[in-house]
């Protein structure tokens, strides 16, 4: 069977923080002229990455492979205070690319240990969000990423336990880990809910929407992108098969035979080249006329965040 429409998501693809990231890399290129040195992937998307590498950026996982007075641009990610503090040694030119409502969650957490309470992150191990927004304060943080985590974390029930939780994660899972915390805890303290992001948000509502839909759904985004990964397992629970793919070439035929309406999305750093190019994709296994493209409504996302003001000026 090949698909009688294809189905895509909205929003879907780039948020306002991966948005913010590309054009403070292109503009520090503009500025300084290559190199310029990235520590990690600006936005975890092989496509981006060496479209960036090729224009003059190069990425870096440790600050000494930065020379030392060059320029260097931390992803969206976030980064500790020991990197900060590693580039301000090396007098490296430092350019923030942390998305703002990271910085959010990193100041949050620097408020809860000013005040004295235990921290507790929800989110992935290795993820480098995670491990920024961990090395953001100088005290031991525990890190959980399930319901299960949190009622084995070793800590009295009267402990001042206050939480965080990564931006990408499964609204769902998260609702229920804080709640697991808030059985546990008497004094439990977080933010209003949690910190996952309002572009996190927007797409896993959409893709249930989507899901809803169709016989299968693709999502195209980078595999050690966490959101992206999140909306495969939001549709996958909505009863649907779901696949992670990085770009077209990695769509199986097997997938689309028993799929009529096949629904397409995106995570937050993916570039809608790669969408369009699933979607051609499918298009040209179709003999007859052009598989028609329907476009679900959804939220229209006007989200902008400010440039750092060292690179905010125009560039001619
Ligand atoms: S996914 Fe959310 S937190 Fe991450 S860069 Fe985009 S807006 Fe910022």
């Amino acid at each position: 069977m090949f698909p009688d429409q294809i189905v895509l998501a909205q929003p879907r693809g780039f948020c306002a923080g991966v948005t913010r990231a590309i054009e403070i890399v292109e503009r520090a290129l503009a500025l300084h002229g290559a190199p310029v040195h990235v520590f990690h992937e600006i936005v975890h998307n092989q496509w981006v990455v060496s479209d960036l590498r090729a224009r003059g950026a190069v990425f870096v996982d440790s600050i000494e492979h930065v020379p030392v007075g060059g320029t260097v641009v931390f992803s969206a990610h976030g980064v500790s205070i020991q990197v900060v503090a590693q580039a301000r040694r090396l007098g490296l030119n430092i350019i923030d690319a942390t998305c703002p409502l990271v910085s959010k969650v990193h100041q949050q957490a620097q408020r809860f240990v000013r005040m004295g309470h235990v921290l507790v992150m929800i989110g992935h191990a290795g993820h480098e969000e995670v491990q920024g927004t961990i090395g953001r304060v100088n005290t031991p943080v525990h890190l959980i990423s399930s319901v299960a985590d949190a009622r084995a974390l070793r800590l009295p029930a009267d402990a001042p336990v206050a939480y965080v939780t990564q931006t990408t994660l499964s609204i769902d899972d998260t609702r229920d880990i804080i709640d697991a915390l808030a059985q546990r805890f008497v004094n439990l303290v977080g933010p209003d809910v949690d910190d996952i992001c309002y572009a996190t948000q927007n797409r896993q509502i959409a893709v249930r929407a989507l899901a809803a839909q169709v016989d299968l759904v693709l999502v195209v985004g980078a595999r050690n992108s966490s959101n992206s990964n999140r909306l495969r397992e939001v549709a996958e629970r909505a009863g649907v098969p779901a696949h992670l793919v990085q770009d077209a070439t990695e769509i199986r035929s097997e997938w689309l035979s028993d799929a009529a309406r096949i629904g397409v999305t995106s995570g937050a750093s993916t570039p809608d080249l790669l969408v369009q190019q699933v979607v051609h994709s499918l298009q040209s296994r179709h003999n007859g006329p052009v598989t028609p493209v329907l476009q679900l409504p959804g939220v229209q996302e006007d989200v902008r965040f400010r440039l750092p003001g060292e690179i905010s000026e125009p560039v001619n």
